[in-house]
């Protein structure tokens, strides 16, 4: 059986399914009639809890560090709480409940006390003990309870999306792919995936529902499929697929130190995107030239709580100092759509990727917001530092957020605290800036331009609907000519433009966009080399006229094809 989906990471992998699955807990309410086998049914419980439970532990403070592996110090405390098991059993006892009817109910009164806390810190508790109490009611009513740091052989995990926490907790020692039902190219999980170097499908629609846990399957990240329980020729086939994409890696690694120079010896950088400091050693192995975005809502995301300014400092410091005079583009918290804060209450909206988000919510909670840019503006003394906006719409905004930095520069002066020097910069992923480009120019230092987002707003399609998936159209003429302007309007003031959207280091549009004039190609690290590897081989001034050739067509399609048959040539 073959599966089609949306290529998002490269690679092909052949391992058993390992289905990611949110258990469905159903507790029925029947009296019991033998109290001790519910004890034991219960102890039982407690037992299998405990072990996953420290094994998580083990496992995150591997993976991650300490202040995580704590989390798990405080669900076994959860557990193993003495009040919490003596109503359980008195609720048997007395009540005659079943043992996960009982749970259930003692363990929802202290999540909901925890609840009604004035303090933070306490509210929070309501979750971890919903958190445990789910894995004890697994294990009571036999329910697999999926986590993704358990997972101790080599497997291909599937699920019908993956969270980009859930995302970073995967394993790449054992993790060899991944597939999705939902998600597109640009959804985050994706953009991981490539960070991760692990092959991913996404957006099949419903392979969850088409394979069993331990089938074998064959994940074809470079042509978006997977095969299910292939026979050997088939493994075979795709065996030498993958050589021959080792073999290219190859080629492609010769350019790992040398400069990005296009045939007529012009020059233009490649940088990395990241999303944490761990990805430095990527970014690094590439032969980066610099840092082009640093998502930094996953050190939020990582986190139980808001980072404090000095973790932050800490975290930012460390980036720069490992770039030395590099480049480092800084994008400040850009929370909301595909991407939540567990600690953070955001109401639900009807259309998140177009609510109260990043910048918009940034400029609303300036407590927030203060923190991270003074712990940006500290970092400034120890590289190249540029500060960026994401979801900028308006002039407006943009001015609001430069006199938040203003003001933390004031109290940091105020402070005694020594600073230095750094650029300020926007996203252009709104059409409304795009088209003003002109306009923002005059009141920046830079620009990068992010057409994950700029695609599915032009579009008017959500980048994690596979539905609307069709309508991610980067080479569309449409999306050319908002680049064009994009770059023709900072040239004009003297400024550089980038890209940061995962559209720079595609290799149909990389030369479009060389021909459009942009300065800055910024991507996931893996596609450093290949790019570099591609530029050799053009000469800028081809690519001007091709990109004028592209921007005067119809359709996405054709400018496909005008790409394909000149790289031919
Ligand atoms: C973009 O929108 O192109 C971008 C780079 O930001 P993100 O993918 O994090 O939204
Ligand atoms: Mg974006």
């Amino acid at each position: 059986m073959k599966i089609k989906g949306i290529a998002a990471s490269d690679g092909i992998s052949v391992a058993k399914v390992y289905k990611l699955i949110s258990p469905t807990i159903i507790i029925n309410e029947d009296l019991t009639t033998d109290k001790g086998e519910e004890i034991v049914k219960l102890d039982e419980a407690f037992l299998k809890a405990s072990k996953e439970i420290e094994k998580i532990k083990e496992k995150t403070l591997i993976n991650l560090d300490e202040e995580h592996a704590m989390i798990f110090d405080a669900h076994l405390q959860i557990l193993n709480d003495p009040e919490i098991r003596r109503q359980v059993l008195e609720e048997i006892d007395n009540k005659s409940y079943n043992a996960a009817f009982a749970y259930s109910n003692v363990t929802e009164t202290f999540a909901m006390i925890f609840e009604a806390m004035d303090n933070e810190y306490m509210r929070e508790r309501a979750m971890d003990v919903r958190d445990v109490s789910r894995r004890v009611l697994c294990h009571l009513l036999g329910e697999k309870m999926s986590d993704p740091t358990l997972i101790d052989e080599e497997v291909i995990v599937v699920a019908n999306d993956l969270t980009p926490s859930d995302t970073a907790q995967l394993d790449k020692k054992y993790v060899k792919g991944f597939i999705t039902n939902i998600g597109g190219r640009t959804s985050h999980s994706a953009i991981m995936a490539r960070s991760l170097e692990i092959p991913a499908v996404v957006g099949t629609g419903d392979v969850l529902q088409k394979v069993n846990e331990g089938d074998i399957i064959i994940l074809d990240g470079i042509n978006g499929e997977a095969i299910v329980n292939p026979n050997k020729e088939l493994i075979a086939e795709y065996k030498k697929i993958n050589d021959e994409f080792t073999k290219q890696k190859e080629v492609w690694s010769k350019f790992k130190d040398k400069k990005t120079t296009t045939l007529d010896d012009v020059e233009v950088e490649l940088a990395a995107n990241i999303g944490s400091p761990d990805d430095l050693e990527g970014v690094l192995n590439n032969g980066a030239e610099g840092i082009g975005l640093y998502r930094t809502e996953f050190l939020y995301m990582n986190n139980s709580d808001f980072p404090t300014e000095n973790e932050q400092f800490e975290a930012y410091k460390k980036v720069l100092d490992a770039m030395g005079d590099k480049k480092v583009v800084i994008r400040t918290l850009d929370i909301g759509g595909d991407k939540e804060l567990n600690y953070l209450e955001m109401p639900k909206e009807m259309n998140p990727f177009l609510g109260h988000r990043a910048l918009r919510l940034c400029l609303d909670k300036t407590d927030l917001f203060k923190t991270q840019l003074r712990a940006l503006i500290r970092a400034s003394e120890f590289g190249n530092l540029h500060v960026m906006f994401p979801m900028v719409a308006t002039i407006e905004e943009l001015r609001s957020a430069k006199a938040l930095l203003k003001e933390c520069e004031e109290e940091l002066t105020k402070e005694n605290v020594s600073f230095g020097d750094y650029k300020v910069g926007i996203m252009v992923e709104i059409p409304a800036v795009a088209i003003l480009a002109d306009q923002f120019a005059k009141e920046v230092d830079f620009f990068s331009i992010g057409t994950n987002d700029l695609i599915q707003y032009t579009f008017a399609a959500d980048r994690m609907n596979e539905k609307v998936s069709y309508l991610y159209q980067p080479y569309n003429p449409s999306i050319l000519r908002l680049i064009k302007m994009v770059i023709d309007a900072s040239h004009k003031e003297g400024i550089w433009t980038g890209m940061c959207g995962e559209m720079a280091g595609d290799q149909i549009a990389a030369p479009i966009l060389l021909g459009l004039g942009l300065d800055e190609f910024s991507m996931s690290a893996t596609s450093i080399l290949r790019t570099r590897h591609l530029f050799s081989d053009l000469s800028k001034n081809d690519m001007e006229k091709l990109a004028q050739e592209a921007v005067n067509l119809a359709t996405n399609e054709e400018v496909k094809n005008l790409v394909k048959s000149n790289l031919k040539k």
